[in-house]
């Protein structure tokens, strides 16, 4: 067994024996360094945390390494070397709410399922987790919801981590750096953000479109990066979107993300689908065959955490059913598709949620004006009449303020289209007809 994957399960079995406030707070910011053939060293924040994990769970601690390892193992605590002295205090009294995360072990490059659409960003990934600060800095990785970006820098990470064990690295969304620069300015303790977000080897950002209008935030981040890649330590940065496209984002902080490399990723084709769902039904000791995993991944293409979803769901309906996981069940499973559901909605029905989700009136949509922000709530009403409640284009014509049979056409094949290359389109649809499926109940 790795390191990464040792720890892992040992907080697996820690989480379940002992209060989630404690877990938290002592074991969640608290790493594996290193095992010694019986002695295994534990790097903890702060010496306060030291403190707790020698006097309160040393035992406990040893007792499941034990359990998992099959043999009497010594555990010691150490507090991280970066600690410096006077921010002792600092920590002690933790007076900055800290929203940095915990590098999560389960997501690795090893288990991150390579593909056509994702296979130049992992290429990437792999060059930064071999030679950090040096090969492509900073590393932006962008592309829809649910592809994978979070997981390929978490593997980013944890890879460096394994291969450097002594190396600093913070891994934040970026709202969590927002929310840390903000609490740093109200408490004036600038030290422990500065030392976070600084004094580190690799810096990982996730989502970064959420700087978009916080000009504070941007310029701490502007010198941060500086700072940073001056010392060449890596930088990764993840968002929905590649810089050019985020707004309200400054124009020199645009020009540093793109001066390193940026690649996308997008949505997993089947091939791709199947062997995720291979990958995470190995990681959880199930077993689905082939012809299961192929249904599976034939229904959801929309992106890997609804693949992953669904999985879960089909796995639980299972389970709860007693049923043999074979493609016969798994076919009838998946056939109360929200499609199915969907036919039973009223046109009414299905028009009341459109205006609803674009917040519009009835009698814009149905109405004659031709701006944008009825156009496309109308064109999707056709598509969903169309494609969902199988209406003729004539009675979607008439439903919709007496159209032409021809404008439906068009409206309903112009939403076809976007579905496949705009993720935004894609995003909408998939949300209204979440709402919608919800209302069929
Ligand atoms: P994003 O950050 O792009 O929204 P995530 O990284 O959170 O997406 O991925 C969503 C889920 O799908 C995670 O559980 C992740 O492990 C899984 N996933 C996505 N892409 C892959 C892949 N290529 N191989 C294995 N798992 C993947
Ligand atoms: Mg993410």
């Amino acid at each position: 067994m790795d390191n990464l994957r040792l720890w892992h399960k040992f907080l697996q079995t820690i989480k379940s024996e002992i209060s989630p406030v404690n877990f938290k707070a002592y074991f969640l910011k608290t790493l594996l360094k290193s095992t010694l053939e019986d002695k295994i060293i534990l790097s903890v924040p702060s010496a306060f945390i030291l403190e707790t994990l020698n006097r309160d769970y040393k035992k406990l601690t040893e007792d499941i390494f034990e359990r998992i390892v099959g043999k009497k193992v010594m555990v010691e605590f150490n507090v991280k070397e970066f600690e410096n002295p006077e921010s002792k205090e600092e920590d002690f009294f933790q007076p900055v709410q800290t929203q940095t995360s915990y590098l999560n072990p389960k997501y690795t490059l090893e288990n991150f399922v390579v593909g056509p659409t994702n296979n130049l960003a992992y290429a990437a990934a792999q060059a930064v987790a071999q030679n950090p600060g040096t090969s492509y800095n900073p590393l932006f990785v962008y592309g829809g919801t649910g592809v994978g970006k979070t997981h390929l820098m978490l593997g980013i990470g944890n890879a460096i981590l394994s291969k450097h064990p002594g190396f600093k690295i913070t891994f934040s969304s970026s709202e969590g750096f927002t929310n840390d620069y903000v609490s740093a300015l109200q408490t004036k303790l600038f030290g422990i953000f500065r030392k976070r977000y600084r004094g580190v080897d690799v810096l990982l950002i996730d989502d970064i479109q959420f700087f978009s209008g916080r000009e504070g935030t941007q310029e701490e981040f502007f010198h941060t990066f500086n700072e940073l890649s001056s010392k060449n330590s890596q930088i990764v940065i993840t968002s929905d979107r590649p810089p050019y496209e985020i707004a309200k984002l400054e124009d020199r902080l645009k020009s540093r993300f793109q001066g390193g490399l940026m690649v996308d990723m997008q949505i997993p084709d089947f091939d791709t689908r199947v062997a995720i769902l291979k990958t995470k039904c190995a990681q959880q000791n199930n077993i689905l065959e082939e012809g299961c995993l192929n249904l599976i991944a034939a229904s959801v293409e929309t992106n890997a955490r609804d693949l992953e979803g669904k999985l879960t769901q089909i796995l639980q309906s299972l389970k709860h059913k007693s049923l043999e996981p074979t493609v016969e069940n798994v076919r009838a499973l998946l056939g109360k598709k929200e499609e199915a559901k969907l036919i039973s909605l009223s046109p009414k029905q299905v028009i009341t949620q459109v205006c609803e989700y674009f917040n519009i009136k009835q009698t814009d949509l149905t109405g004659p004006r031709r701006v944008k922000e009825f156009v496309l709530p109308r064109h999707l009403v056709m598509h969903i009449l169309s494609e969902q409640l199988n209406l003729t284009v004539e009675k979607i014509g008439e439903i919709l303020g007496g159209r032409d049979h021809t404008t439906v056409m068009h409206g309903r094949d112009k939403i076809k289209k976007l579905i496949a290359t705009d993720r935004e389109t894609q995003k909408i649809l998939i949300e209204v007809r979440q709402n919608l499926s919800t209302i069929t109940y």
